[in-house]
Formats: C-alpha cells, sequence, structure tokens
C-alpha cells in the first residue's frame, strides 16, 4: 500500500525518519507495517508488526538500541495474498535476510515463480505474493547480475508479471537503495547527501519539495549523493525534478 526508503550519511536516525513518513501514509489505509534499517554496524534490522504503526513504533524503542544507519524502506500493507499478521508483513527477507524488499500491489505470476524458486532450494516463510520478490531478486543477485543490485532488480523484474512498486536494500551495499516503478506509483524525493524514496509525496515533503515522479517500467537507483534512472533493459532515462509548492 504505502513505501518509504531513505539512504544518506553514516549514523542517521533512518528508523525515525521511515516511521515518520509511514505515519503520513497512513490516510491510504493498512492493515499491518514494517521497517528494515540497515544498520551503522552492518546488521540488517527488521521490525514487522500488524496493526497500527504506533505498534510498530513501540516494538522498536522496544528494541535494545535505536537503528541509526545509511539506509532503510518501510511499508504499510492492504494485504492482497495472506492474512494480516507480522510475518504476511513486509519488508521480506531473502533466505539469509541480506536483502529486503517492499511490495505495493499484485504479482500476478507469482505461484509459478514460488513453485520454481523452492524447487531451486528458496524457503518461503510467508503467505504473501510479495516474498517471491525477495528470493527472485537474490537469484539474480547472486547469480547472473554478479552483486550488481540494480542490474538484479532488472533481471528479476523482468520475470514478473502485475502492476506494484517495489524498494530493495542489501547488507552488501550500505550506500544504495533501489527502486521500481511496473505501473504503481513512486516517487523521488532529492536531498543533499541523502535521497528519498516514496508511493506519494507527503511521506516525504517535510525533507524535500524536489520531486521526480517516476514513470512506468523506471528503475532508480539512489545513493547519498545522486540518484540515476534506467529502464528495465538498463537504458539510462533523462527525468526531471518537479518543485512542489504545496504543502501535505
Ligand atoms: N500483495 C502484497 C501483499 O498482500 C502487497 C499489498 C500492498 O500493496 O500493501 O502483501
Amino acid at each position: 500500500c504505502g513505501i518509504i526508503g531513505y539512504v544518506g550519511s553514516t549514523g542517521t536516525d533512518v528508523t525515525s525518519i521511515l516511521l515518520e513518513g509511514l505515519s503520513r501514509l497512513e490516510y491510504r489505509g493498512y492493515d499491518s507495517a514494517g521497517i528494515a534499517v540497515l544498520t551503522t554496524t552492518g546488521v540488517m534490522a527488521l521490525h514487522r508488526r500488524a496493526g497500527k504503526i504506533s505498534n510498530l513504533a513501540n516494538a522498536v524503542s522496544n528494541g535494545s538500541r535505536p537503528d541509526a544507519g545509511t539506509v532503510g524502506i518501510g511499508h504499510t500493507r492492504w494485504a492482497t495474498h495472506g492474512r494480516p499478521n507480522d510475518i504476511n508483513a513486509h519488508p521480506h527477507p531473502d533466505c539469509t535476510g541480506t536483502l529486503t524488499v517492499v511490495h505495493n500491489g499484485i504479482i500476478e505470476n507469482y505461484v509459478e515463480l514460488r513453485q520454481e524458486l523452492k524447487a531451486a532450494g528458496h524457503i518461503f516463510k510467508s503467505e504473501t505474493d510479495s516474498e517471491v520478490l525477495a528470493h527472485l531478486i537474490e537469484q539474480t543477485y547472486f547469480g547472473e547480475a554478479a552483486h550488481d543490485l540494480t542490474a538484479a532488480v532488472q533481471l528479476a523484474i523482468q520475470r514478473v508479471k502485475g502492476s506494484y512498486s517495489i524498494a530493495v536494500i542489501s547488507q552488501e551495499h550500505p550506500d544504495v537503495l533501489v527502486g521500481a516503478r511496473c505501473a504503481g506509483p513512486l516517487i523521488v524525493g532529492l536531498g543533499e547527501h541523502e535521497q528519498y524514496l516514496a508511493s506519494d509525496i507527503p511521506a516525504i515533503l517535510k525533507h524535500t519539495r524536489n520531486i521526480i515522479i517516476l514513470e512506468e517500467g523506471d528503475i532508480v537507483t539512489l545513493r547519498p549523493e545522486g540518484i540515476s534512472i534506467t529502464d528495465l533493459q538498463g537504458h539510462p532515462l533523462d527525468r526531471q525534478p518537479h518543485l512542489i509548492e504545496w504543502d501535505a
């Protein structure tokens, strides 16, 4: 339902940025919420809760330490496949928890993809259609894409049918956030030494008014110092930012 992503410099309170962004997406409706933050010490900290964002915020603050880091993603879920519970909430990890994915929308061919990935040895933990993305990207990342996260997302998405948008981060890339828009809403917010990704402008308006509206088939790679956009085949695209003058 709602997506937020952040990449910036070391030691940022990524957790608060994500939770605040999610609360600005609450008006769209949701049944569960979650965040993944790659912490300053290199741990992929994953928190997911059914129910209100306040449940998630409590679970996070009851943890042993706040998750400062460089990059993170968050999600409010409106379940289409699988009950609204903690395990089905996003972000979804791959087999080892190295990478995590949030997903809006529906994967139409998830049954075939799940069968294929299970046969290849992937272990599924949730009932969602979304989890196939984590395993598919894991497979391309360690295979053909040779540890290039953007290439892994491109290759994975070429196999997925549906209308959706996604955001992906990996423990191996503390300075990279990758997003893809395939007929689901996704925007980029340009900052100074930090960049934002979201399904909706109000989620990031507090941080930047310099917004790029992604188009269908766009894949964006965000790094603290800037962003680059390509099509599904990896050809560079030029998308101009808009200055947002209204307030959320
Ligand atoms: N189809 C996905 C699920 O049920 C994503 C739903 C959404 O867009 O929130 O988990």
